[in-house]
């Protein structure tokens, strides 16, 4: 009919008008006397007594309160969780990563040390500034020793601060993304309300021991070429 077409326009444009807005505020937002008791914990009348410098600057609109925003538990942030003692040096994670930005310089470890059967970390560097967080090296680790992290706020004004150590992914909190983690997955792991402290919590099956690698490195080996 004609003239429908025009006011169903009009009514899309008042349901939008009506709506309440989808915006978030964000790292901060607003909050008046009400919201700035309630995230201090206190009634607003106690919070108007004790605290009334706060009070009057939440009535004329200036108070602010952090945000916490809900993420999913496979979200990538951009930094990594790293589990030292589940990482055999293999340096699988670095060699596919597109943008060879995973620096790992091994030596040999604990048993028969000229044998290098097994190997332990000097360095381990990853650039985030020039990272992409494809996950690739996440996807390639054999023991689950590296994974995507769920912090996203690591902006700096220096970009050598960018770097990772081994020292900054060992002091890290734990609180790995489930990118790629099915196990994670199926414990219901929540990356934004809980940690892994335990490395054996961390991964689908252990790194071999160096008794293992010893035995499947060295001893088979010679066993194997005689
Ligand atoms: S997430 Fe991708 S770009 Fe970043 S270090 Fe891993 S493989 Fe490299
Ligand atoms: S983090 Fe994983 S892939 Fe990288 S060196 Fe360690 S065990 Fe190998």
């Amino acid at each position: 009919m004609i003239g429908l077409g025009l006011t169903r326009g009009f009514l899309v444009t008042l349901r939008n008008f009506v709506r309440s807005p989808v915006t978030i505020q964000y790292p901060d937002r607003h909050v008046g006397l009400f919201g700035a008791a309630k995230e201090a914990g206190m009634n607003p009348f106690r919070f108007l007594v004790g605290r009334p410098g706060d009070s009057i600057k939440a009535i004329a609109g200036l108070a602010t309160v952090p945000v916490k925003l809900e993420q999913s538990p496979r979200f990538r942030g951009n930094e990594f969780t790293f589990f030292e003692d589940r990482c055999t040096a293999c340096a699988s994670c670095a060699k596919y990563c597109p943008l060879g930005i995973i620096e790992i310089v091994s030596v040999p470890g604990k048993i028969d040390a000229l044998e290098g059967e097994s190997y332990k970390l000097e360095v381990f560097d990853i650039d985030i500034g020039r990272c992409m967080f494809c996950g690739l090296c996440v996807e390639a680790c054999p023991y689950d020793a590296l994974h995507m992290g769920t912090g996203f706020e690591q902006s700096t004004y220096v970009r050598d601060e960018l770097i990772l150590t081994l020292d900054v992914l060992n002091a890290a909190e734990k609180k790995p993304s489930s990118f790629y983690r099915p196990q994670f997955e199926e414990n219901a792991f929540d990356p934004f309300a809980e940690t892994i402290e335990n490395h054996y919590d961390a991964g689908r099956h252990e790194r071999p021991s160096d008794e293992d690698m010893k035995k499947r490195w060295v001893d088979e080996r010679w066993t194997n070429d005689d």
